[in-house]
């Protein structure tokens, strides 16, 4: 063979590593990729305004559109404008320069740079990620619990302090819409940064950067969308090498989730002098699988998230902005209506969420013990088949009964979110007794507030399904023969004997 002839193909084998056979289109391709970039952020609009503590939850004249759009009112421009600025006195729209403000950015800013502060400061548990298709392995640096408990900390200190009053509590509850801009604003601002510098991912480079398989289609939208480069980083001063997918995926978004939620709770003691046992059951169980994703924060090194998928839009945006203002939708909602379950309601959904909790973290343990220690005793007695590729596939034990039945446990826990919301709806009126005085009612608003404050339920069910599609596509791929062996002897994907 040729020197020349040797070179090429050594660089082809390069190019193959660093940028490896792109497989199909996922969520509907471009198209797909396009609705859920530009629509997910009105979603988050569309809960942030309709259920607000102006007009109620929903926004008392969308339940009856007809009165305020009549044909007199469409058919005349002054109509047409009292129609609109009554919806918009009723959703509290701050116009669309009051949706972006100096204090919104600052307060935001200054959380992600308390996160980086305390991830570079804090003592950190420093690991070894998967091994790369390159061969090599990434360097990863894990402090998000004791990061999550200082900042905890300083927030029970200024709560102890200062009561509900603390300018934490009341700067979120003040600029909460600026806030969700801004984020929606840093994650576009992100998932450009990493397909621009994705592009600097060169045959032979020797950072272990590589390409994500489903990333380089070459359709700009659709790649900056699911994500060209599977471990972007960034070198910051002071900081140091930051990889942003992992450091994404866990701080500022998960403990920004649980912040809110207490930002509320604030916000319900404030209003009412009280914090509601719904409040608490909401707030409590996200808190523990909160803190329970940082306490096992090494085991994202082996999700999908970080070893299949790059970073683009949908995990910034899913990272930054879903997770955080989605998820605390309820506790949003109880901060304005309080709602009273009693014991034994109480008792029931903690019986829900205890289940779903057990469910998924004995699965995950079951997994992760495998993989890492497969002759601990815990695990000795289970079955598994061994791959060609040397893994392990459980066959008995959680995995026997379905292929993701951690994705049950996961939608059980989501239940004990919504049902403290119970039949959801709320009007806010006049006082005529006080005057000066607001009443939050029920007022003919029952259950108006259901696809606000269950949303995550049915969404979460959506997101498991497909996830699961996802995850058998790429065990399909990866397993090829040894999967369907393992589908033969499991045949049920995540609920046991129905589906
Ligand atoms: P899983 O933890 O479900 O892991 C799937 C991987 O496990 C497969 O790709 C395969 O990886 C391996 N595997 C599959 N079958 C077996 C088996 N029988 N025995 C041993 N290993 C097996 O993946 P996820 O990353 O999706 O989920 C992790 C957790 O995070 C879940 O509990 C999920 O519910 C939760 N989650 C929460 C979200 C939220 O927004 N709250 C979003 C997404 C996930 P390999 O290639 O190594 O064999």
């Amino acid at each position: 063979m040729s020197a020349k002839r040797a070179v090429t193909k050594a660089k082809d084998a390069a190019s193959e590593i660093v940028k490896p056979a792109a497989h199909g289109y996922e969520f509907g391709g471009p198209i797909g990729a396009a609705l859920i970039s530009f629509g997910l952020p009105l979603v988050c609009y569309a809960f942030a305004f309709l259920c607000n503590d102006v007009s109620g939850c929903p926004a008392p004249s969308l339940l009856s559109p007809r009165t305020l759009f009549t044909p007199a009112t469409l058919s005349t421009q002054s109509g047409w404008q009292h129609a609109q600025s009554v919806l918009a006195r009723e959703v509290g729209w701050p116009g669309w320069t009051g949706l972006l403000t100096a204090e919104g950015v600052l307060g935001s800013l200054a959380w992600y740079g308390w996160s980086l502060t305390l991830y570079a400061l804090l003592p950190a548990q420093e690991t070894e990620g998967t091994e790369l298709r390159t061969g090599g392995r990434l360097k990863y640096r894990f402090n998000s619990l004791i990061t999550a408990v200082v900042t905890l900390f300083v927030l029970g200190v200024g709560s102890f302090v200062l009561g509900p009053q603390f300018q934490v509590w009341t700067f979120i509850n003040r600029n909460y819409i600026q806030i969700l801009t801004t984020n929606i604003v840093i994650s576009y601002a992100l998932a450009t940064y990493c397909y621009l510098a994705s592009f600097a991912v060169k045959q032979g480079n020797v950072d272990h950067r590589e390409l994500a398989a489903g990333g380089h289609s070459g359709n700009i939208i659709y790649d900056w969308f699911i994500g060209r480069e599977l471990n972007p980083r960034v070198d910051i001063p002071f900081i140091g090498e930051v990889d942003i997918k992992a450091f994404m995926e866990v701080r500022p978004g998960l403990l920004g989730w649980l912040v809110l939620d207490l930002a509320f709770m604030a916000k319900q003691y404030g209003s009412y002098g009280y914090v509601t046992d719904s409040m608490l059951i909401v707030t409590i169980s996200q808190g523990i699988y909160v803190m329970d994703c940082f306490y096992n924060e090494s085991s994202i090194l082996t999700q999908m998230d970080l070893t299949t998928d790059g970073f683009g839009l949908m995990l910034s945006f899913g990272d930054l902005v879903w997770v955080p203002f989605i998820y605390s939708l309820q506790a949003r909602y109880l901060s304005v209506h309080p709602v009273i379950l009693g014991p034994w309601y109480s008792m029931m959904i903690l019986a829900v969420a205890g289940f779903g909790y057990y469910v998924f973290r004995a699965s995950n343990n079951e997994k992760n013990t495998i993989r890492t220690d497969p002759t601990n005793p815990s695990v000795a007695h289970l079955e598994y088949i061994t791959t060609h590729t040397g893994s392990k596939l459980l066959t008995t034990g959680w995995w026997g009964r379905a292929r993701h039945i951690n994705y049950l446990g996961d939608w059980f826990m989501s239940w004990s979110y919504c049902l403290p919301t119970l039949l959801s709806g709320y009007r806010i009126t006049n006082s005529v007794l006080m005057p000066g005085n607001r009443l939050v009612t029920r007022d003919g608003m029952e259950g108006a507030a259901i696809p606000v404050t269950y949303f995550f339920m049915l969404y979460f069910g959506v997101l498991l399904i497909h996830r699961e599609m996802r995850d058998e596509a790429k065990c399909r791929r990866k397993y090829g023969k040894d999967w369907e062996a393992y589908c033969k002897k499991v045949p049920y994907r995540i609920i046991p004997g129905v589906y």
